[in-house]
């Protein structure tokens, strides 16, 4: 508005200026962006798309103004006539979308009930939606955009507390129907209820007001009657907590048997077995225990375990017929992850000579009938969801960072909407930490002017005790943030949740078989993701989400639904583990939805060449061993070879430090020099793996101190972690017969351990200073936190990719290329 002002009044020259300053801004603000952002590149250039969109607009709506002045030149003219077309264009397009009609307004704050009306009414008049759209429009091209936007003229004084005076203009595109026969007065006492009695209620009360609860006979009877059911439900409906409960007292735990139910996420395994144990009354891990990886809280009396799918996948070696089981319960199948995938395969083979055995299939959404399918047509089960409308905002304009534009809107919510918790989701532990952190400096800059915020962070690594934290009931007068992971989607379910923030991005691991490449990236979530995020909200009352990507973004980038993992990841375990199960055919097994045979084939490869598998594909008595350890095969790989070179001990520790990595060292932002010069202490020469491996010994010599670890900005629960991890390795190496020896620190064995597993992957520094995988040859970095950053190694070896912003290497280690022959003699040949 500003930049239009200037450009009315003044001559030429002002507009020039103006405009001048306009692209600056806007270059300095993509000069920002690539430093911030940590989308896909597809995102990012979308967007950019979309920025030049807005220039365009001002730039037109400049000359315009010109031309009622001056004569512009042919070339000006020939330029302002195609801008003119390509807007008109875009304009056009925008038009046919969906959300062409769109109502657009800021988060209509509760008292600010003017700005609902103004729409209404304008509804009535033809076309006058559609006007004020493109005026806004193009008011708003002059402007700024994203959160960084300045302050708009009809600004509530509220909206001056938010101290940097930024916030981000929603606009409202549509509503998430919810359930039909939830009538107004059902609304009213239930949001009366969950405000005021809910907290009260008893977890009898609770159990009883679940959707499942009126369903329990039919249920069972459904169950009796047939060996596999699938189930459906809303998330929140009971199906995890409720179902096993009803088993039990349906006798079906009575001879001795357990119920097995999966999860696919450690966190939601321990939450869910801990509130069970409350529900009946007994302690975690008598009745009721879970299982996850490295860590076991189940006894002989447990009758209900609930595990991680990866988990039962393991037992299957133990116990191929599952015969200690009355009932499988195969939860959260929509997420479709890789154990999943595969226990489909396996559960449905084993109900086959196992008639007794029941299985449940229980999904929180649509892939009922897929599953269904699979399993020879078994019965759906579908529990009637209890869901309120969900009023969905998208962002005017595309926001540049993320994390910041979710603490913005944290803060409009909390000082313009009523009370009711906000869940925010981010893609992991870094960008939680990183928004807590800012949100909580902004909160303490607002002092008492603002009702209490209190923020819960909840992700896989957090401790268990800060986890259970989520759960508790807000206090009275002020207002929960959960700042979660994926793991909120539908894992677990936290109540009172009236508003969610989607910045639409998840974590994914990704496997690239042409590049046989694996690295964790941050994508964009797809459609089902981001509705099943909204949903969220509208579990007790009526809810509001926020998406912070336009509703364009909404219609075109993002997928339909989440591509299976089993064809997205490397598959090297997974095949190590059906081997050992002895299901040689691998191609040909009963995949729900297949894995391409260039990934299966990748991975059959990579098991040859860690010498897993003979020459006809069968396992090899390393791989046996190999497949007791509950890690990638690159690692068990490396810890055995740890027998050869004499170095059990060091690699147990490094492979134990390797599966806490990014949460060792601690860096608070306050003291992040201090934190800097104590990592600087730790570095190792050689690499990170050594860096790892003094850390762990210095924390051993001070006797496991929580005092050393704060002195020197370690993470304590981090380290003890690491502890234990390494005492399950230590006892499955006992299993394996694997002697476990110390070399006293011989960097050059344990490097060459590390290669064992790792030869895969390596880089090597080219002659123009970069680094360069040696198979598939893309450009990689070293990550800036690295013991090697500064240095200018030949040949590397890398834990782990990690794409941000840059293909970047996490955990680095110093190798000698001869070693690569001498590791893997059948997959590095020597250069004639
Ligand atoms: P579903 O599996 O169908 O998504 P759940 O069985 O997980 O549903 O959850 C049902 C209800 O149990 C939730 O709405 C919540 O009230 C309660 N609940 C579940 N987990 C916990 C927990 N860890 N702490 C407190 N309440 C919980
Ligand atoms: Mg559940």
């Amino acid at each position: 508005e500003k930049t239009r002002n200037i450009a009315v009044k003044s001559d030429r020259k002002g507009l020039e200026e103006a405009s001048k300053r306009l692209k600056l801004e806007t270059e300095d603000q993509t000069l920002v962006i690539p430093q911030l952002r940590k989308e896909s590149r597809r995102q990012y250039l979308a967007k950019r798309k979309d920025d030049q969109l807005t220039l365009l607009e001002a730039a037109i709506a400049d000359e315009e103004y010109l031309f009622g002045k001056e004569k512009l030149t042919e070339s000006e003219q020939k330029r302002h006539d195609y801008n003119k077309k390509i807007l008109e264009l875009a304009r056009q397009h925008d038009r046919v979308s969906e959300f062409a009609n769109v109502q657009r307004y800021h988060i209509p704050s509760e008292e600010q009930t003017e700005e609902y009306k103004e729409v209404d009414e304008g509804e009535k008049v033809p076309n006058s939606e559609q006007r004020k759209w493109e005026e806004e429009r193009l008011g708003s091209a002059m402007l700024r955009f994203g959160a960084k936007d300045a302050k708009q003229q009809n600004q509530s004084k509220e909206y001056d507390l938010i101290v940097d005076g930024i916030e981000i203009d929603f606009v409202k595109a549509l509503t998430l129907a919810g359930d039909d026969d939830i009538s107004q007065d059902d609304h009213d006492e239930n949001r009366h209820m969950t405000e005021k009695d809910l907290k009260k209620l008893s977890i009898e009360e609770t159990r009883r007001s679940l959707p499942v609860y009126p369903f329990k006979d039919d249920l069972i009877a459904a169950i009796n009657d047939h060996q596999v059911l699938i189930i459906e439900g809303e998330t929140g409906s009971g199906k995890t907590t409720q179902v096993p409960q009803y088993l039990i007292d349906a006798g079906y735990t009575k001879d001795g048997k357990k119920i097995g139910c999966t999860q696919p996420r450690r966190v939601a395994a321990m939450s869910v077995a801990a509130r069970v144990a409350e529900e009946m009354n007994t302690k975690l891990g008598s009745l009721v225990g879970y299982s996850i990886r490295f860590e076991d809280c189940t006894s002989e009396k447990t009758i209900l375990k609930y595990m991680t799918d990866g988990m039962l996948l393991r037992e299957f070696l133990g116990e191929p017929d599952l015969a200690s089981y009355s009932v499988i319960i195969i939860d959260e199948a929509h997420e479709r992850t890789l154990h999943t995938d595969i226990l489909f395969g396996l559960v449905k083979d084993i109900a086959r000579f196992r008639p007794d055995l029941k299985l449940l299939i229980s999904s929180a959404t649509l892939d009922a009938e897929k599953f269904s399918d699979f399993f020879d047509g078994a019965p759906v089960f579908r529990i009637p969801g209890r869901r309120f409308p969900v009023d969905i905002y998208y962002t005017k304009a595309p926001e540049a960072d993320y994390i910041d534009a979710c603490v913005v809107t944290i803060l409009q919510i909390h000082i313009t909407q009523k009370l009711g918790d906000i869940l925010v989701f981010l893609p992991g532990q870094e960008e939680i930490e990183q928004c807590q952190e800012l949100l909580q400096e902004r909160v303490r800059r607002l002092g008492t002017r603002v009702k209490e915020l209190l923020i819960r962070p909840i992700y896989a690594n957090l401790p268990t005790d800060m986890q259970a934290q989520v759960f508790e009931p807000t206090p009275p007068n002020a207002r929960k943030v959960v700042i979660a992971t994926n793991i909120a989607e539908t894992s677990i379910t936290i109540d009172n949740i009236i508003y969610v923030i989607d910045p639409g991005y998840c974590k994914q691991n990704s496997f690239n078989p042409r590049t046989g490449m694996e690295s964790l990236v941050v994508v964009p979530i797809s459609k089902a993701s981001a509705n099943q995020r909204a949903g969220r909200s509208g579990r007790i009352a009526p809810g509001k989400c926020f998406r912070l990507f336009t509703a364009w973004a909404f219609q075109n980038e993002l997928e339909d639904s989440t591509v299976p993992e089993i064809q997205r990841v490397h598959l090297g375990n997974v095949v190590l583990m059906l081997k050992s199960l002895g299901i040689n055919d691998i191609i040909h097994f009963d995949y729900l939805d297949p894995p391409s045979s260039e990934a299966l084939i990748i991975a059959l490869e990579q098991l040859y060449a860690l010498g897993a598998l003979n020459h006809l594909g069968e396992l090899t008595r390393l791989g046996r061993r190999m497949a007791e350890f509950p890690l990638d095969p690159m690692m068990s790989r490396a810890l055995l070879a740890s027998e050869k070179y004499n170095c059990g001990e060091e690699m147990l520790t490094i492979c134990s430090m390797l599966s806490v990595n990014s949460s060792v060292f601690y860096r608070p932002k306050d003291k992040a020099v201090f934190a800097d010069t104590a990592r600087k202490r730790f570095f190792m020469a050689g690499g990170d793996h050594l860096t790892l491996l003094n850390v762990y010994k210095q924390w051993m010599d001070s006797a496991y101190s929580k005092q050393w670890c704060m002195e020197n900005f370690i993470q304590y629960r981090s380290m003890c972690r690491a502890r234990d991890v390494r005492d399950q390795l230590e006892k499955l190496m006992e299993r394996v017969e694997a002697e476990v020896k110390s070399c006293d620190n011989d960097n050059v064995a344990i490097r060459k351990a590390v290669t064992s597993g790792y030869f895969y992957h390596t880089a090597k520094l080219n002659k123009g200073g970069n680094y360069r995988t040696i198979k598939g040859n893309n450009t990689v970095l070293i990550h800036p936190n690295s013991t090697l950053f500064d240095e200018q190694a030949q040949c590397l070896l890398y834990h782990e990719l990690v794409m941000t912003t840059k293909e970047y290497m996490r955990q680095v280690i110093e190798i000698n290329p001869s070693w690569l022959l001498e590791v893997a003699p059948h997959y590095y040949k020597p250069k004639d």
